[in-house]
């Protein structure tokens, strides 16, 4: 652990002033809750869930325009008096709810505006957010649209088996397959799921091909495809040619071959692409869905049974709010995509006279993200050593002390720029003074507490202005404060911890006050080299948070937006995920409008699917129950039922430890 600096909740030094910067000085009397709203781009990331009310709180309207609204800052410390400690994390499912609506009506309107043949079916993949209740609300709430699930490995297959059950609903299989997960996936056709297998690598189609003797079943087939049209987004290069997943197009034309061989190029009905996570720019992916939808009627050429078209994820989320191309924002709404799917598609099937297919998407972040909110507090500060009092010093003083006072008391907005170099000059000088003895300790403090006093000074000055020196851009960077935070990123936001993903973070209160801060954000887990890394930025500002000032005894909470704790590599490792994969993090509380009361207490050191909420014996006991369900239906044969249950108590239990009840 990092130690706290003793300086914690230290008000803020308030300088002295003189002329004409007095007024830039004072903490702005007028500053809205409007200039909030601005500064961190609320409107522009959190429309319609968050905003700001006129107590200066965060309010958060989980059904978007349709419903009421709770304020979030006095939520907070209603869940502290219950004893959950922070960081906290608050999942509002209305909003999970709300998104998934969205998605299904931009779809809906697009099917209706070009007159679409088919329907759209969206799926939500499981790696984007396997923890139990959320996977279980989706199906709830997604059952009215037939909503299904995407699984990309062996734990999701098993996850998505026991928890879907919406009839008619999709159930994407892709991933790296071995003959158990392909099994399984057929075994569930017999308990009425819609298991579609999407061959991702060309071993599989032979494995495929046996399994599908060996149970006598025949399956429902998709093959990935690699495209050439590069996604640009932050996951740009599992795209492309050179792409882990996924078939090239002669891989395509062999998998063809070998299933019309088999008999079984009935079974190929769906075609798949996957362009990258978070895609910025319209254009991209309109240029892949145009190739896909060529290949798509390409194939139905050749005779296989084209049935789905699923155009996988992508679909980005603004977490910067800027709406530009930018790779953290986008630069088009939902509509704007749905209706980019719908049209491509609808346009290549009509140039053949095809059927249009199923559309499918698998929209993972754009779902999840705005579900949760992680608040944590500041647990103090580091600030540089301006000092709490600036006396003007006397005549016994140094006189290099007495030179950089007058200096420093006469900066104004004419001369700042030339200050800041003179300043510069003079704390060279007393360095090399104390190194050769003509300067005590004492004085070198007060000369170096003047220097930061300089620096101060100008920064409120360039913060008015419109233009900033070259050689003055860095000061405010030198200048921010650290704040130390109750939040350790490793464990609450391993996105932004593994690939530098920026998230939306802002203070939940004191928004109708001029933050009067610049503050970089530390948390507190220790490096190897032992240092705090400054982490996270806000929108608005490129360096530093503008934060209030710390007051003396006062909690003071920030809240990580957009951020809902993902767990994206362990999903689709074939090992036992490592220790440090298996802490559990904050606290999680699911707060629901109609139902304010349920919340759960944070585990610690609990077993992976523990930390998903998942009981393997809970999961293997429901596929039991619907196997029996099926056998009495006569769905399924008694040798084909013991097989399923084998499958999947070895899958459960056996080969992914970390899907294992502890054993005592
Ligand atoms: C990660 C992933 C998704 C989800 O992507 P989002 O950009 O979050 O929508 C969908 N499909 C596949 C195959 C993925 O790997």
């Amino acid at each position: 652990m990092s130690r706290i600096p003793s300086s914690l909740y230290q008000p803020q030094p308030q300088s002295p002033s003189s002329d004409d910067t007095a007024q830039l000085l004072a903490p702005s009397a007028s500053w809205t809750i409007e200039d909030s709203e601005e500064l961190y781009r609320i409107q522009g990331w959190g429309d319609p869930y968050f905003s700001i009310n006129a107590a200066g709180h965060i309010t958060v309207s989980p059904q978007g325009e349709r419903g009421g609204s709770l304020d979030l800052y006095e939520l907070v410390q209603a869940l502290q008096q219950r004893n959950l400690g922070l960081p906290i994390l608050i999942r509002f499912s209305d909003i999970l709810q709300d998104r998934l609506e969205r998605l299904q009506a931009c779809f809906a309107k697009a099917i209706a505006r070009y007159r679409y043949g088919g329907v759209y079916r969206g799926v939500f993949p499981v790696k984007c957010n396997q923890q139990r209740h959320l996977v279980e609300d989706l199906v709830r709430f997604g059952s009215p649209h037939q909503f299904g699930l995407e699984a990309g490995s062996k734990p999701e297959l098993l996850i998505a088996l026991a928890t879907l059950n919406t009839p008619g609903s999709l159930l994407i299989c892709n991933g790296y397959k071995d003959r158990e997960y392909i099994e399984t996936a057929m075994l569930g056709q017999r308990l009425g799921q819609v298991p579609i297998i999407v061959l991702e690598q060309q071993e599989e189609v032979d494995l495929v091909i046996q399994a599908s003797h060996h149970l006598d079943i025949q399956p429902v087939l998709g093959v990935r495809v690699k495209l050439s049209s590069q996604g640009i987004g932050r996951w740009g290069s599992s795209a492309g040619d050179r792409a882990k997943f996924g078939l090239t197009i002669p891989e395509v034309l062999t998998v063809v071959e070998r299933l019309r061989q088999e008999n079984m190029l009935d079974c190929l009905q769906l075609l798949h692409f996957h362009i990258g996570s978070q895609i910025s720019a319209i254009s991209v992916i309109k240029d892949a869905l145009r190739e896909a939808s060529r290949i798509y009627v390409e194939l139905a050429a050749l005779g296989a049974n084209m049935r789905y078209l699923d155009v996988g994820g992508g679909l980005g989320v603004d977490y910067d709010g800027s709406k530009t191309n930018f790779h953290a924002s986008k630069n088009y709404s939902i509509q704007n995509y749905a209706n980019d799917v719908v049209a491509e598609v609808k346009e290549a099937c009509a140039s053949r006279h095809l059927t249009p297919p199923t559309l499918i998407s698998e929209s993972g972040r754009a779902i999840a993200s705005h579900q949760s909110v992680l608040v944590f507090d500041v647990l103090g500060s580091s600030d540089v050593p301006t000092g709490a009092t600036l006396e003007p010093p006397g005549e016994d003083d140094h006189p290099l002390v007495r030179e950089l006072y007058e200096t420093y008391a006469n900066i104004g907005l004419k001369n700042y720029q030339e200050v800041y170099h003179d300043a510069l000059q003079f704390k060279e000088e007393a360095i090399s003074l104390f190194s050769f003895g003509y300067l005590s300790l004492t004085e070198r403090a007060t000369l170096e507490r003047l220097f930061w006093a300089c620096c101060a000074k100008i920064c409120t000055i360039i913060r008015h202005e419109d233009y900033v020196p070259d050689d003055l851009e860095d000061l405010e960077k030198i200048m921010a404060s650290i704040y130390y935070i109750n939040l350790s990123v490793f464990q609450s936001a391993p996105d932004a911890w593994a690939i530098g993903q920026l998230f939306p973070i802002m203070p939940i209160h004191r928004l109708d006050e001029e933050p009067s801060c610049r503050a970089t954000l530390a948390d507190l887990t220790c490096d190897s080299d032992g240092k705090n890394r400054p982490i996270y930025r806000s929108p608005g500002c490129q360096i530093s948070t503008r934060v209030a000032s710390l007051n003396s005894g006062e909690p003071y909470y920030l809240g990580l937006f957009l951020g809902e704790p993902t767990r994206r590599l362990w999903g689709n490792l074939p090992q036992p995920v490592r220790r440090h994969q298996l802490q559990s993090t904050s606290n999680l509380t699911p707060i629901r409008l109609s139902d304010r009361t349920c919340s759960q207490r944070g585990h610690h050191d609990r077993k992976v699917l523990g930390y998903v909420q998942y009981d393997s014996e809970d999961l293997v006991e429901n596929i039991r129950r619907r196997t029996e369900q099926a056998l009495q239906d006569r769905q399924i044969t008694l040798h084909e039922s013991q097989l399923l249950l084998q499958h999947y108590e070895h899958s459960a239990w056996v080969r992914y430890t970390y899907l294992a009840r502890p054993r005592q």
